[in-house]
């Protein structure tokens, strides 16, 4: 996200809303402590606005994927728990261990680093075993558990790592009736039976994600990592809104208004020639900053009270609407809304269900020339 004094692109984050869908997700935790989820800067939303914000509405931690973005949180003043789990063998596990970060470990090798690393930082490592229940992405595999938790065991007896937490992530949480839920909880559990026949005992066990926080309290554990939920897109949108307010809003500044003839092609390969003398105002925002080009036709701005067709092809850098016979108060410099959260604003929901995506790849979209900015 690039600064610009005057831009014409934007990215608006409601942080009223952050704050609001985090007291939803605590309610559903019951006694389980919120882990907010603030990796890809946030889902795109600022992580560090994001954080300050989650943790002053009741989250007690962040999760992000690499030590690089825990740093950055760390940098910008965060001092509540942060973990990351998306690490390898040679990750900057000494800058992650001298910041006081919370390191996820999914393999013995992983160990081995942020054990080399305690030592030469000289102070305990505070380590979350990922454990693989089902997702089969990252965390230890079922047949590697006995060598983590040996090789852990010996380094928590030798003061060189703080067994923080067991955590896992789960494949079919959007379908909140799948088997496959309670296998992985089985499994987590005997995973969490083997670590104490280890003479282990980890502070915290976690497992959901947003849709098992909204749907399965059962497996709420002693944490939740919810993501997209706080962001208030709901992580299964055809069973319910949950209650959430989505935060983001992209909007763009009218750049230009004028008249198209009838019979004339608009945009590239003219896919869209007007049906009359018609009016189209020019959106400065096209796929370099973040409107997918497959939605060429298939969208609607709002611009004042009303919404307006997008036609013809979405560019690198703009958009054309079609004002048609509602031309009269669009001018120059109006703000027209992409997605937002106010009544009228085109959700990014339905851009998703027009792709045939899901919200989170939506949201993660704006960029290029787009500014972010709050309120
Ligand atoms: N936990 C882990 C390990 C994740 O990778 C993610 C995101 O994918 C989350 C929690 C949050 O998931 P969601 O955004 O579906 O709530």
């Amino acid at each position: 996200v690039v600064s610009t004094p005057d831009p014409q692109v934007e990215i608006v984050v409601d942080l009223d809303a952050i704050a609001h869908n985090v007291r939803v997700l605590s309610a559903h935790a019951g006694d389980a402590a919120v882990m907010v989820v603030v990796k890809a800067d946030g889902y795109n939303h600022g992580a560090l606005r994001v954080a300050e914000t989650a943790l002053a509405a009741g989250a007690a931690a962040l999760g992000v994927t690499t030590v690089a973005e825990a740093l950055l949180l760390r940098e910008g003043g965060i001092t509540a728990p942060i973990l990351c789990w998306l690490n390898t063998s040679d990750s900057d596990y000494a800058a992650a261990v001298a910041a006081d970060i919370e390191i996820g470990i999914s393999s013995v090798a992983h160990l081995d680093g942020v054990a080399r690393a305690a030592r030469a930082v000289g102070r305990p490592a505070v380590v979350t075993v990922k454990v693989d229940t089902g997702l089969n992405r990252n965390g230890v595999p079922a047949a590697e558990l006995p060598r983590v938790f040996a090789s852990l065991s010996e380094l928590v007896a030798a003061g060189i790592i703080r067994f923080r937490a067991v955590f896992s992530h789960l494949a079919h949480a959007d379908e909140p009736r799948h088997p496959m839920l309670d296998t992985q909880r089985e499994r987590f559990v005997e995973a969490l039976a083997l670590a104490k026949e280890y003479g282990l005992q980890p502070e915290l066990a976690h497992l959901s994600n947003s849709a098992a926080t909204l749907t399965r309290p059962d497996l709420a554990f002693d944490m939740v990592r919810p993501g997209i939920a706080v962001y208030g897109q709901s992580p299964i949108p055809e069973f319910s809104d949950f209650g959430l307010r989505p935060a983001m809003t992209f909007r763009a500044r009218v750049a230009l208004v004028k008249p198209v003839a009838r019979g004339e092609g608009v945009s590239y390969g003219h896919e869209w020639v007007a049906p009359c003398d018609t009016t189209v105002a020019l959106i400065p925002a096209g796929y370099a900053d973040g409107v997918p080009r497959a939605l060429g036709g298939r969208i609607s701005v709002r611009i004042g009270e009303s919404a307006y067709p997008a036609v013809g092809r979405v560019c690198m850098d703009q958009l054309v609407v079609d004002l048609g016979d509602n031309a009269a108060g669009v001018a120059e410099g109006d703000t027209a809304v992409l997605f937002g959260a106010e009544p009228g604003d085109p959700r990014a929901q339905q851009w998703a269900d027009l792709l045939g995506t899901i919200n989170y790849e939506i949201v993660c979209a704006p960029r290029g020339r787009a500014v972010r900015r709050y309120r």
